[in-house]
């Protein structure tokens, strides 16, 4: 019987694998970024040989580990294991049984679920969450997504999609289309995804900025941190306004969950407290005299592992 978690964080842009410890540290890491332009078979491959790699490294088998957890950038059916589709990986046939061609190369428990999930249940193993019973994890990056965290296990509905939260509509009139094709869903208002439309939006209403993006195509989650240490404008006008969008998600999941706790992570936190602070203040605003006992909101504990630690700790659920 293995003492040590493998993790395979398999994002859009970045795969990481590594070796984990029961506890949550990461004691080997190997990371690839060429694997987006390859078939679904050749990923798979090369996940098999990071693993193998990371094992010779510490002149391991594969008896020393508990099991294989990966992460998934997209719809899955989970208990099947099977990949529906990613807006990561367009080329990427439809039902991909991921699960099944990775544990074939290995005689190991293997577990795959999506991203929000993972470092969802990472941050209520090792993070943020600790002692919590339950909790809700909202990640804020490219796009929006949740972490169902249930006395103690993660909750993922019928299928396997729960915690879809990004694609619930905040604004039905709104201009701004999302991935899905629908408009004014809270990933369109308050993540990267939408930050090109909501600059455009931004410009013609006049605001001004000091920042030298010629096109709001160009518009990221970094450039706008770089116009928020200028003081800039534009980008203060915002960030503040997907802040509001993003306390108007946690208003949502707190009068639907009444949860005890609800930790934030993912790449905009970066954008600093006084994000957070306005996130923390539009959801109180909102929740008012509804809100009876105190709750928990804080930001993720984990920070740059939470990839990695989160696939990794599918194997402790
Ligand atoms: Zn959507």
């Amino acid at each position: 019987m293995g003492e040590l978690l493998c993790g395979v964080d398999l994002g859009g842009t970045k795969l990481s694998a590594g070796l984990v410890t029961r506890a949550g540290k990461v004691l080997e890491r190997s990371v690839a970024y060429d694997h987006r332009s390859k078939p679904e078979p050749d990923v798979i491959i090369q996940i098999r040989d990071m693993i193998r790699a990371l094992l010779a490294k510490r002149g391991l088998t594969e008896e020393s580990l508990i099991g294989i957890g990966m992460t998934f950038p997209g719809h899955l059916r989970f208990r099947e294991g099977i990949a529906i589709t990613s807006s990561n990986f367009r080329g990427w046939k439809r039902e991909f049984p991921i699960r099944d061609s990775l544990q074939r190369h290995f005689r190991l428990r293997t577990i795959v679920d999506n991203d929000a999930n993972a470092q969802g249940f990472a941050e209520f193993k090792f993070g943020a969450g600790v002692g919590t019973g339950s909790m809700l994890f909202m990640t804020i990056s490219t796009g929006i997504g949740v972490g169902i965290i249930l006395e103690g296990k993660i909750y993922r509905g019928m299928t396997g999609t729960a915690g879809e939260f990004g694609h619930t509509i905040v604004e039905p009139s709104s201009t701004i289309r999302c991935g899905c094709g629908n408009y004014g869903c809270l990933m369109a208002h308050a993540s990267g995804l939408g930050l090109p439309q909501l600059v455009k939006q931004k410009l013609e209403a006049g605001l001004q900025t000091q920042l030298r993006f010629a096109r709001p195509e160009d518009a990221t989650g970094e450039n706008n941190k770089t116009g928020l240490e200028l003081n800039d404008e534009l980008c203060r006008a915002v960030v503040e306004e997907c802040a509001d969008y993003a306390g108007i998600g946690l208003y949502n999941l707190f009068q639907v969950f009444n949860p005890p706790a609800i930790v934030l992570g993912g790449g905009l936190m970066n954008w600093g407290e006084a994000y957070f602070r306005r996130i923390k203040d539009k959801f109180y605003a909102l929740a008012g005299d509804m809100l009876f006992d105190p709750i928990k909101i804080v930001r993720s504990a984990i920070g740059a592992d939470a990839g990695l630690v989160g696939a990794a700790a599918l194997l402790l659920e």
